[in-house]
């Protein structure tokens, strides 16, 4: 029998370690959650103002084509019916995303899929060969003129790169469809968690103590006396004190306010698709969940390089960062007692069903499940 009080403590009480929590206490493991934020359910976090659910960290769609992931979390949430389908505002024009035949419609005025496909495939005639970037690939599927107004400003603003040096694969993420479907998402299941994301790891949590306010980094040695295996999904390379220099990611500034109208956009996602905005997206949320509140609550995103101190949001995937995290991966492989995961943990840029999965595996592994 172990000295410790805890058999886990879990670093991190976002989606990786509650959902690890939940796994460990249901075998019967003595679990302790910390976590340095004053909240839990880390970037899922939402709060109730004003009957709006407002997700802090930026907007949060639970889909999954998993449908083990899915059973699991309606353990934990109902979730609603919400679908994300997004506007694109170009200089005050409106289109329809992702790419599809209202989108179409609405740039050349054609109505059926065949008159669709034969612009496309006239504008995609100027590119030759394989497509060698994200402003190629991006004209070969969807020609220039939709190239121009609703990728490369959008594009350009977000990651900070011109789209002759990205990766395809980026624009990829998005579906193009022949068919009056604006649906965002290829996904079986889709929705916003009834009563919020923060509620949902709350159940999920249910029983476990959590002590927030708690930096394990900065006492390490008293925390280690606590348990004997220790999961930790705070970054990386912070673990290790930078020890091989800081990884990098792209971050985003949200600039939320409340406005005294019922109805501020319409819609819970509108990207600005031209250069000239400064913001990427405005989100307004309580269209993810409508509890029929008087006023809005609103966030303009702003992207940004990310430098040490910000919060990190998106791992920045590129050759020189995945050799240094595979550098620090190795020591953390070293560690014969600890377990990374979730997104800081793995540098990986996980969507929610992705961590949930993972963590479920995980912890199967770790709790000869
Ligand atoms: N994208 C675009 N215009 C838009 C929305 C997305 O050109 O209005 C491109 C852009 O290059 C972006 C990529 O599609 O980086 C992926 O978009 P996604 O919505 O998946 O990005 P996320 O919401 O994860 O930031």
């Amino acid at each position: 029998m172990s000295e410790k009080p805890y058999d886990y403590l879990v670093v991190g009480a976002g989606l990786f370690g509650a959902v690890f929590a939940r796994q460990a206490a249901d075998a019967g493991k003595r679990v302790l959650v910390i976590d340095r934020r004053n909240h839990i359910a880390g970037n899922a976090y939402t709060y109730l103002e004003d009957k709006i659910h407002v997700h802090q960290y930026g907007a949060h769609i639970f889909h999954t084509n998993n449908g083990e992931v899915w059973t699991y979390l309606n353990r934990f949430a109902r979730f609603n019916r919400f679908t994300n389908t997004v506007v694109a505002n170009y200089k005050g024009e409106i289109y329809s995303l992702p790419f599809n035949m209202y989108t179409f419609n609405k740039m050349w005025g054609v109505v059926t899929p065949d008159e669709a496909k034969a612009v496309i495939d006239e504008q995609k005639k100027e590119i030759q060969g394989e497509p060698k970037n994200l402003e190629e690939q991006a004209i070969s599927l969807v020609g220039r003129d939709i190239y121009e107004k609703l990728i490369k400003g959008y594009t350009e603003k977000q990651w900070g790169r011109e789209c002759k040096d990205l990766p395809s694969f980026i624009i990829r993420r998005l579906p193009v469809r022949l068919t009056y479907d604006n649906n965002y998402f290829n996904a079986l299941y889709q929705g916003i968690p009834i009563g919020g994301y923060t509620k949902m790891v709350e159940n999920m949590l249910e029983g476990i103590p959590v002590e927030l306010n708690q930096d394990y980094l900065k006492n390490r040695e008293h925390w280690n006396s606590m348990a004997d295996r220790i999961v930790y999904t705070g970054p990386i390379d912070e673990y290790f004190d930078f020890a091989e220099g800081p990884l990098e990611y792209r971050s985003v500034r949200f600039e939320t306010e409340k406005l005294n109208t019922p109805n501020f956009q319409g819609n819970a996602a509108v990207n600005y698709t031209d250069a000239e905005t400064p913001w990427t997206r405005i989100i307004e949320y309580k269209w993810f969940e409508d509890l029929g509140s008087d006023v809005t609550i609103i966030s303009r995103e702003y992207s940004s390089e990310w430098k040490p101190g910000d919060e990190p949001y998106y791992p920045v995937n590129d050759e020189k960062n995945s050799a240094l995290y595979q550098t620090y991966k190795e020591l953390g492989d070293s560690e014969p007692n600890v377990i990374f995961g979730g997104r800081l943990g793995e540098y990986r840029y996980y969507d929610m069903d992705g961590v949930v999965a993972r963590a479920l595996e995980v912890a199967r592994e770790e709790l000869g499940q």
